[in-house]
């Protein structure tokens, strides 16, 4: 509990009662202030009262930040103020006192609260964060807890009997003092001893990352029990101060530009000034939990938690509501459901919703799309990105509710199969058996139905079934190394046909495998893919050593020849499909499919079977769609790199190779030298008009003789087909082939068997990451594509923009040794980011060239300032010491390069003293340098001498004959230099 603590001291001065636009606080208002009436109160009691500059909204996706998914506070967009890296000219840099409402995302990375929702009255997947900032020491500790007290009590009319407030208790082990003067200020405002609590750095002690700036924090808390009986607090409103900066080496040193930096979730103060306990009671909710009873005809909304909740209603009701706001605001700011980072986050909240509102509301198809004119209406007015105006917001809706029903559909269809095989698995297991951790695998993201493993455990945990985790995390790292090797792909055989095996087939006449469904596939008329579904027949099945067999049984991995196929079995560098199968007459066995591979024309399909599998079962191919559209962006995003290459170097820019997978792809050609900086810039800028454009991407199959003398058409040097495939963008294959148009000189064309987007709108962007010299004369180019595309050029552009504050920093140059390390230091940690982050590879090289400058001068800088230092510091001890054999003094520097240049100095002046010197740090840390006279005994070393006194201060030493240095920790210095007195004077 909290210290009793005398509530003397200066009583702060209250200042009058603030009143809102209505001239009466909130809470008097009758009926209940309604959630855009609190909010607008928060901003204008900032902005009116308190002379801040209101600011919008950042967007929920991080700009430049690759270590958030979300923005998951209102001070993420500050970040640049705190670090210090602000561009100076930027409007940012003038912010002193700034408030906002800003919308937040915590459903992954560090920050989630993705497994709270629907459990609790008060996290969501999304919220809105109101905060105040006053940045550089504009105001601090009692003027931020004084505004935040007068908000609460005095605008919103909250009873201060309800309010708790927490303070820093400290943390003795790293030397942190209790936060006291946050604990006298609350007092002062009136709150008892009794309500004021302190905490550890757990709970009060904000840190922004594993370096950076820090602080304590106070927190208000609200009492939903009333104030009677034990308090049932929940948290309001964080302030955190930050005045100390987790430096690299662990310590903490003060800031040198202090701020305040708080966070109040508006739902929660909702609640409490509307009366209610729950943040989903609240006019934020009501009308989307009315929309979902009403579209559902479920039984109407109770708000029961855990057990009460029988059959899961209200838990469901409020998965539902909480994630069609997140995923309503997300796609409004351009994050969509995907395959990996935040969109694969998305992909996941989509999967609860879906699954919450079809299997426990009963939703009809098609249900969630129909909630997100609800989000809007509530939120548009706050962020009109969600409504800028009508027509825009209808089509902004009618977008994002087709988005959601796409996946919708796609998603219901595989929950459906999956609640299937999840009732047979566990109809087969025995009382104390867990869940096969295989079977979830296959039901998972991960694996192939693609639900959500928290959704796969949840079902099982309603079944009251354990699943097998530690199998589940083992299947998990394994699927973690695979894709860490595909980064650069180790060519893993795999399961192949041998010639015995292929001579077989022949001898049988069995033909090679029809996998022209493949290509069968079309763009709907939302922007979505459509995949056609395929039958075959199990013509073959081979062992994992490649015996042939007619049937295959539980567990076993397998080889399967099927008479047709919809898989792309992997070549010309694209990656092979992956997918599931299931045999027509039982649908609910999944057979996963990892991949397929060509021998000799037939495709190989490489699974594991579940349960036995005969040759001649007839089965149903799914192909992982997601995983194959991102293959087709790539292939096609090939294509235009390959065009944009010959735009840029010349039209002989021959291709060595390429891969691609999902997750990026990968181009060898064949250059003069390396690409420079604006050639990369310029490629990347031809592929982006191409995109840009939309253009079509037209596909057929022509006889190989028609390919024969087309100029400007693209083919490897390998065997095609006859026919062939041709693939051309923006022409006509017939047009483009046609000899007399010339099309293949003036856009991409090419012999491809690949499968590829129909228009080329979908690659998104596409950023050149890497490149590197892979034998002379063959340059390796990798690049993404999309939205991680943009994110790489964010990456990019805030790194550009942190080297030009640096630059900015130096060029007014530094008076002061430790600032100039500082700054140099900071070049150093710039050039690492720069050399390792996902950024387009042209401004990764001109970051690079600008730096090294900049830290040549930044050291250059540094020696400077040492030397003019260290003069100074000599002149000051010869006018101290008189000449005679020894000098051993003090001298204050933070630098222990400064303390060995004095020494040094010294001795040049006075060629026949030693000299030793100790410069006193906080926290008892000591510096110490030595030179000793060209005149004295060999026995005479510095090194011994430095070591001499060092290990007096428990400390450690190095050096030579002549020259020495070291360091310790002591609190009595005259100690140490009667030691290093004692000691010389014993050797001359
Ligand atoms: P809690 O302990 O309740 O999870 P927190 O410590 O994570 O809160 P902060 O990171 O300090 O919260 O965020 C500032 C404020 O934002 C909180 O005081 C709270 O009012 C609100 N808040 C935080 N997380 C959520 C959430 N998931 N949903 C709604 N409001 C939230
Ligand atoms: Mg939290």
């Amino acid at each position: 509990m909290a210290a009793p603590v005398a509530a003397a001291g200066r009583a702060i001065r209250r200042t009058p009662p603030w009143r809102g636009p209505s001239r009466r606080p909130l809470s008097s208002a009758s009926p209940p202030p309604r959630a855009a009436a609190v909010r607008a109160a928060f901003l204008s009691f900032f902005r009116d009262r308190h002379g801040h500059r209101l600011v919008p909204s950042a967007s929920v996706r991080p700009r430049g930040d690759p270590s958030l998914l979300f923005v998951n506070a209102g001070m993420n967009q500050f970040k640049p103020i705190f670090l210090g890296t602000v561009d100076p000219r930027s409007e940012m840099a003038g912010f002193r006192r700034v408030a906002n409402s800003q919308k937040c995302v915590r459903a992954g990375g560090r920050h989630s609260d993705l497994e709270d929702v629907g459990r609790d009255l008060s996290h969501h997947t999304f919220f809105e964060m109101l905060g105040n900032w006053a940045f550089g020491g504009e105001y601090f500790k009692e003027e931020a807890c004084s505004m935040a007290w007068e908000l609460l009590t005095q605008v919103c009319g909250i009873p201060e009997e309800r309010l708790w407030v927490s303070y820093f208790s400290g943390d003795p082990k790293v030397g942190l003092d209790p936060d006291l003067e946050s604990r006298d200020i609350w007092l002062r405002l009136g709150v008892p001893a009794s309500r004021v609590l302190s905490f550890g750095p757990q709970e009060n002690f904000w840190e922004m990352g594993d370096t950076g700036p820090c602080g304590p924090c106070t927190e208000i808390h609200y009492d939903l029990a009333g104030g009677v009986g034990t308090p049932e607090l929940v948290e309001l409103w964080n302030l955190v101060f930050m005045q100390h900066n987790r430096e690299a080496d662990g310590s903490l040193q003060p800031l040198p530009q202090r701020h305040v930096d708080t966070g109040m979730g508006l739902e929660r103060l909702v609640a409490v000034l509307q009366g209610r306990r729950s943040t989903y009671d609240t006019d934020l909710f009501s009308p989307l939990l009315s929309a979902i009873h009403q579209g559902c005809g479920a039984p109407p909304y109770l708000g029961r938690v855990g057990a009460a909740d029988e059959g899961r209603t209200d838990t469901a009701y409020r998965v539902v509501a909480d994630h069609i706001r997140t995923l309503s605001v997300c796609i409004a700011d351009g994050v969509s459901p995907g395959m990996s980072g935040a969109p694969l986050v998305l992909r996941r909240i989509l999967r609860r919703a879906v699954r919450f509102s079809s299997e426990v509301l009963r939703a009809p198809p098609g249900f969630l799309g129909s909630l997100v004119p609800v989000v809007v209406e509530t939120l548009g007015d706050a962020y009109p990105e969600l409504q800028k105006n009508s027509a825009q917001a209808f089509r902004a809706s009618v977008q994002i509710a087709s988005l959601v029903s796409e996946d919708e559909a796609a998603f219901l269809a595989s929950l459906q199969r999956g609640r299937r095989i999840i009732d047979r698995t566990v109809r087969r297991l025995g009382p104390s058996d867990v869940f096969p951790a295989e079977v979830a695998w296959s039901l998972s993201l991960s694996g192939n139905l693609g639900l959500p493993l928290d959704l796969v455990e949840l079902m099982l945990e309603e079944k009251g079934v354990q699943l097998d985790s530690a199998g589940l995390a083992q299947l998990a790292q394994e699927e973690a190394q695979r894709r860490a090797q595909q980064a650069e792909p180790i060519q893993e055989q795999g399961l192949q046909l041998d010639v015995h095996a292929l001579g077989e087939l022949q001898r049988r006449g069995v033909p090679p495998t029809d996998d022209s469904p493949k290509y069968s596939y079309s763009l709907q008329p939302g922007g979505g893919y459509e995949f056609g579904t395929c039958e075959a027949q199990v013509l073959q099945l081979y062992t994992e050593d490649g015996r042939a067999v007619a049937s295959v049984g539980e567990g076993q991995r397998c080889g399967l020849l099927l008479d047709r196929t919809n898989f792309y079995a992997e070549q010309g560098g694209q990656a092979s499909d992956r997918g599931y199968l299931v045999r027509v007459e039982q649908q609910d066995v999944l057979f996963p499919v990892a991949r397929a591979q060509v021998c000799g024309g037939f495709i190989l399909h490489e699974a594991v079977a579940p349960e036995c599998l005969k040759v001649g079962d007839q089965v149903q191919l799914h192909v992982d769609k997601a995983w194959r559209l991102s293959c087709m962006e790539k292939h096609t995003a090939i294509h235009l790199l390959n065009w944009a290459l010959r735009q840029a170097l010349g039209p002989g820019t021959e291709q060595r190779g390429s891969h691609l997978n999902p997750e990026h792809l990968r181009l060898d050609v064949a250059t003069q030298a390396p690409l420079t900086p604006e050639q990369l810039q310029a490629v990347e800028g031809i592929v982006q008009e191409a995109v840009g454009q939309d253009e079509a991407v037209y596909m057929e199959e022509v006889a190989l003789a028609c390919t024969a003398h087309v100029p400007g058409l693209r083919s490897l040097d390998e065997i095609y087909p006859d026919p062939v495939r041709v693939v051309s963008v923006g022409v006509p294959v017939a047009q483009a082939l046609d000899p007399a148009s010339q099309a293949a000189l003036q856009t991409s064309v090419e012999l491809c068997c690949g499968t590829h987007l129909l228009r080329t709108g979908a690659v998104g962007d596409l950023v050149i990451v890497g490149e590197r010299q892979l034998t002379k004369g063959t340059t390796r180019l990798l690049a993404i594509t999309g939205e991680q595309a943009q994110q790489a050029r964010e990456v990019g552009q805030s790194l550009a923009q942190e080297v030009e504050a640096a630059a900015e920093r130096l060029s007014r140059g530094s008076r002061d040794v430790v600032e100039a390390q500082r700054l140099s230091k900071d070049m150093g940690r710039l050039t690492d980011a720069v050399d390792t982050a996902m950024m387009p590879q042209w401004q990764r090289r001109q970051l690079q060239a600008t730096l090294k400058v900049l830290q040549r001068r930044a050291n250059t800088a540094i020696r400077k300032l040492e030397v003019g230092q260290a003069a100074q510091k000599t002149q000051e001890l010869l006018r101290r010491h008189s000449e005679g054999p020894l000098i051993v003094d003090t001298v204050s520097t933070e630098s222990l390069s400064v303390l060995v240049k004095v020494v040094r100095q010294l001795c040049e002046q006075v060629p026949s003293t030693s000299v030793l010197l100790l410069s006193p740090q906080p926290q008892g840390h000591v510096l110490c340098a030595c030179q000793v006279a060209q005149s004295v005994s060999p026995a005479f070393t510095a090194e011994a001498w430095a070591l001499a006194v060092c290990s007096h201060m428990g400390g450690k030493a190095w050096g030579s004959r002549v020259v020495a240095q070291g360091t310790g920790s002591t609190a009595d210095l005259e100690a140490a230099l009667s030691t290093a007195r004692a000691y010389a004077l014993n050797q001359l």
